[in-house]
């Protein structure tokens, strides 16, 4: 094989990757990961641990299968946000990228704006609405 179809298939490869995968990461970069590009269920939380564990209005999260979330760099910090709650973030930058929770042990919450590209995934539905901050506007 000459050097020059190795660069390509190289090259094909990357197109794949990027076509097959969404990544995402952390703020500092510390943190990467990948799932397969998927029509995943998607929504905002505006639950009163996601707010101060964001310090941000609501977050917005997808749901995915555990098995295909891949971390490929770095390490996260766990916290156990409540007894059936665990969530993960950069301990060096503090972004939040994933959340599990005990009643739904196959699946993994990812945040949407973790995504190298957040307009992939549009979150359709609000959860915990009854705790939604009065100036939060959000159709969902
Ligand atoms: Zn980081
Ligand atoms: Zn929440």
């Amino acid at each position: 094989m000459s050097s020059s179809t190795q660069e390509s298939a190289a090259d094909k490869r990357a197109d794949r990757s990027a076509e097959t995968f969404l990544e995402g990461g952390c703020f500092c970069g510390s943190i990467r990961y990948q799932v397969p590009r998927s029509d995943y269920p998607a929504g905002n939380c505006h639950c009163t641990m996601c707010r101060r564990t964001s310090a941000a209005a609501f977050v917005s999260w997808f749901v995915a299968p555990k098995t295909e979330f891949t971390i490929v760099k770095g390490h996260c910090e766990e916290l156990e946000s409540s007894e059936h709650g665990k969530r993960y973030f950069c301990s060096s930058c503090g972004t939040p990228i994933a959340c599990e929770l005990a009643e739904h042990p196959d699946v993994i919450d990812i945040t949407i704006c973790s995504l190298d590209d957040p307009e992939a995934i549009e979150p359709r539905r609000g959860f915990f609405t009854d705790t939604r901050l009065s100036w939060a506007a959000s159709p969902a």
